[in-house]
């Protein structure tokens, strides 16, 4: 009976050090940070490209603003030329020379606004597919949040379960073999309590003297490895940990 409430102590022990160590979560902790600073550093790219963005955008209607701007000139000064106000041929060159000015500062404009155009464009793109991977990378934090929280629930429920089982087997011991129990475990991180195995220690795999055999097999009494200084008990079916 005692043998047996001590090998269950030390599977609660056993499983209470485990979930210790699992609530931590640590290799999700730091997936989680990974995930911050892609996401972290996608924004910093994101603010920088909208900000080009607008750039090329006020370009481009600053472009718009000239063209119209030339058009109304171009329009005035072929009126001038053509209707008949002067019959002089020199007044009528310069005219017309200031009209093709016009005509080429025109083209000039209109080939820089479309080169300006295809910069927005491509921007535009780059811009959307960089905002589409940061959503993606937004919902797969979310994701890893909650699962996060999911396991810590579990985990601590699993935990007060498991406290609540140790206080009822600490209950049914002796102080004396509770004492005895502690300090093995504190010497061998809660492998303190071993089997005799065909005769050996399971911890030190040291030969158990035969007399102390029987009584282990018995249950009389509480018997330590005369080697290592686990508490032996008989041979008991693994309890899954
Ligand atoms: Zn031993």
């Amino acid at each position: 009976m005692q043998q047996k409430l001590l090998w269950e102590l030390q599977r609660v022990d056993q499983s209470l050090e485990k979930i210790t160590r699992e609530i931590k979560q640590k290799e999700l902790v730091m997936l989680l940070k990974e995930k911050q600073n892609k996401i972290k550093e996608l924004e910093a790219i994101i603010e920088k490209e909208e900000k080009e963005r607008a750039d090329l955008e006020n370009k481009s209607r600053a472009y718009e603003d000239e063209l119209a701007n030339l058009e109304t000139k171009k329009q005035a000064q072929k009126e001038k030329l053509y209707n008949g106000s002067t019959n002089s041929p020199k007044e009528l060159e310069s005219m017309k020379v200031k009209l093709d000015e016009i005509k080429e500062r025109i083209s000039q404009l209109e080939d820089q606004a479309l080169a300006n155009m295809d910069i927005l464009e491509d921007k535009v793109q780059l811009l959307n597919r960089h905002t589409s991977l940061l959503n993606e990378l937004k919902k797969e934090y979310i994701k890893n949040v909650k699962l996060y929280q999911k396991n810590k629930t579990e985990l601590n429920e699993k935990m007060t379960f498991e406290e609540k089982r140790r206080a009822e087997l600490v209950s049914m011991l002796s102080d004396n073999l509770l004492s005895l129990y502690q300090r093995a475990q504190e010497k061998f991180k809660n492998r303190g309590i071993a089997r005799a195995e065909k005769g050996l220690c399971s911890g030190c795999r040291v030969e158990i003297p035969i007399m102390h055999l029987q009584n282990i097999k018995l249950g009389n009494n509480i018997y330590t490895c005369e080697q290592c200084g686990r508490i032996l008990i008989w041979d008991e079916p693994e309890t899954g940990c």
